[in-house]
């Protein structure tokens, strides 16, 4: 937490703000931020590959179902001792016979074992990649426990090498720094120039939705399930440890502050541990105790992140149902990453973007971002930590899109409708760039997983346009039948796919409005929205008529992003404002493609006319949606 003076961030919400689980899926995205391996890493990484994918990509493992965790840490001399046990259950319906484990990349093994007779079959310490084989296989339903003590001890290694994650205020073990069991994905090259390179074959891909093994995999944590687990942390005195879970008890004894944290529920599997000197901000919602532990002296966001907490569970309970725990943290960590990222009832929150940020509310290009983003880090408590989807295509589609789609809902109802524009303008933007500056391929929202702009921006917009169309209590009882339906889901009923997600959409929304699922969700599609002429004249009971000339046209993007303009008999927002940008008329009239030349009638002195002014619809030019209305001379 080495902050030193007042950062000006503004607008901008960096491509790495919304980082998600950084599991199967995250590790490839670009929220992590892209480093180049060095020659060591990218041997590495293509030897793993090579070595094991084969063999191991698609063998079941045990799955852990509960974990715990022993860990010292010892702030100032930026050293660790880590010791834990997973408790593993094979959930398969065959036997098992061994266990891959890929051991923390900057720990020092200690000590790695299983409680029945096993042969170590790999132990590759350049990958980190140790594989136990079974004497006798694991039997359906039995349970195997894995015991594992590592450290990182500065001196006993070398003078110079220092953990990345360990400092003396502000230190954040993230998943990294355990045991991860199955060969990892996460740990193959996306580049296809490496993968040209080293003759790695295709980039993988994520399944299709009806591959049948595939659907009982968490897209988080593969053959893991839902995991209770416990911490127990000792850190510096002066400092707080804080992981996941209720706290159960914290004492002081010497010079060390112990904590002991307990998870009640079963939570998606994402250990992390954080210990800093904190000041702490408390709040309360109903019976939830809302905890900022921060920086002292980083408090300017600090009670906006508690508005935003309160206004989420406002908005979030009474969508989509009940909050799962008695708590909600937010933890400030340095600036090393500048992410912020959702664990059960904690969020992790990075200096860099919320903490340190110098905002002015009132000034219109302000997006208020420490607002936004705790809101939509609070929207993940429930999209995935309560429905985990699917390892297959689309995965990312059902915890960022649909948080997004939360975070906007907490948006409007703090902000009021009328904000909506410059919000939704500010996505659509971003998403205009992005598919700008794609390399590889754009997709459809459904189909998406590490493209961010269409995930975040796009998919923000196209829920938000269907709430708009169908109702916000429609769409809301959807996504809430949908939860119910998938809540913890895994291991013994398929978890969640995007199309599944689209199906039920579809199922439940009029048949008016159909074309809109095609049109966001299955294909990309861009309209032209143009306002060209608006010309207004005073009737004589005082109301205006107001003539509105322009042009609609949609384009569907082919396979290779040329653009074909299609048949629409589409229903699009007409808006008339007047002089104080006060909205006068806002109704969907039907349009079928081409020029149009439509008259409504408003109460007010018309300013402004338009299409679509509100951009709930993807307009590839959106600036040119409405235009100046002119007052017809009277005689
Ligand atoms: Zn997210």
């Amino acid at each position: 937490l080495n902050f030193t003076g007042k950062v000006k961030t503004g607008f901008a919400i960096s491509g790495a703000t919304f980082a998600l689980l950084a599991g199967v899926l995250a590790y490839n995205t670009v929220f992590v931020n892209p480093v180049i391996p060095d020659d060591e890493q990218t041997a590495n990484i293509v030897s793993y590959e090579k070595k094991y994918r084969q063999t191991y990509e698609s063998m079941a493992q045990p799955s852990v179902i509960d974990a715990e965790f022993d860990v010292n840490i010892f702030a100032s001399e930026r050293s660790l001792e880590l010791s834990g046990l997973y408790t593993m259950q094979n959930l398969q319906s065959h036997d098992l016979d061994s266990v891959f484990v890929n051991l923390p990349a900057e720990l020092n093994l200690v000590d790695l074992s299983v409680d029945r007779p096993f042969t170590l079959i790999v132990d590759d310490a350049d990958n980190k990649v140790k594989v136990l084989q079974f004497t006798t296989p694991l039997k359906p339903n039995e349970v195997v426990k894995l015991n594992y003590a590592f450290d990182f001890k500065p001196k006993g290694i070398s003078a110079k090498r220092q953990a990345s994650r360990i400092f003396h205020n502000g230190t954040f073990l993230d998943v990294e720094y355990f045991p991860a069991i199955g060969f990892s994905t996460a740990r193959l090259s996306q580049s296809d120039k490496l993968r040209d390179k080293f003759n790695l074959g295709p980039a993988p891909e994520l399944a299709a939705a009806d591959d049948k093994n595939a659907v009982m995999k968490s897209a988080f944590s593969g053959d893991t399930h839902w995991v209770t687990s416990h911490y127990t942390i000792s850190t510096d005195k002066g400092q707080t440890a804080i992981s996941p879970g209720e706290l159960e008890k914290h004492w002081t004894q010497g010079d060390r502050e112990h904590f002991v944290y307990r998870g009640k529920r079963a939570t998606v599997f994402y250990p992390a541990i954080v210990s800093a000197r904190y000041k702490v901000k408390e709040a309360k919602w109903n019976d939830v105790a809302i905890k900022v532990f921060y920086h002292h002296r980083h408090d300017y966001n600090v009670d906006t992140m508690i508005l935003a907490v309160q206004k989420s569970l406002d908005v979030f309970t009474a969508a989509f149902g009940e909050y799962p725990f008695d708590h909600v943290r937010i933890l400030e960590f340095p600036r090393f990453s500048r992410f912020a990222q959702s664990y059960p009832g904690t969020i992790l929150y990075s200096e860099a973007i919320g903490f340190i940020a110098n905002l002015e509310p009132n000034k219109e290009t302000d997006l208020d971002y420490p607002f936004y983003v705790t809101a939509h880090e609070m929207a993940h408590q429930w999209w995935p930590h309560q429905t985990s989807a699917s390892a297959t295509k689309g995965a990312n589609m059902l915890s960022e899109t649909l948080s997004q789609y939360s975070a906007l809902m907490v948006m409007e109802s703090h902000y009021g409708a009328d904000k909506m524009r410059q919000f939704l303008r500010f996505g659509l933007d971003r998403y205009l760039r992005g598919r700008g500056t794609e390399r590889d391929k754009e997709v459809p929202l459904m189909e998406a997983d590490d493209h961010s702009y269409v995930l975040y921006d796009k998919g923000g917009i196209v829920m938000y346009a269907l709430r708009d169309y169908v109702g916000g209590e429609r769409l809301n009882k959807i996504l809430r039948d949908y939860l119910n339906e998938f809540k913890y889901a895994g291991s013994d009923k398929a978890y969640p796919t995007s199309v599944g997600l689209v199906n039920r959409i579809k199922r439940n929304i009029p048949q008016e409005y159909q074309y809109l699922v095609a049109d966001l969700f299955e294909n990309i599609t861009l309209m032209d929205m143009r306002a060209t002429e608006a010309q207004a004249k005073k009737l004589d009971n005082g109301q205006y008529e107001v003539t509105l000339k322009g042009l609609v046209n949609k384009n569907r993007m082919s396979e290779t992003g040329e653009p074909t303009v299609i048949a629409m008999n589409d229903l699009i927002d007409v808006v008339v404002f007047d002089e104080n940008e006060k909205v006068i008329y806002l109704k969907k009239h039907k349009f079928d493609g081409g020029d149009f030349e439509l008259t409504v009638t408003v109460d007010g002195k018309p300013a402004n006319a338009g299409v679509d002014a509100y951009h709930k619809l993807i307009d590839r030019i959106p600036d040119d949606n409405s235009v100046g209305v002119t007052m017809a001379s009277t005689d």
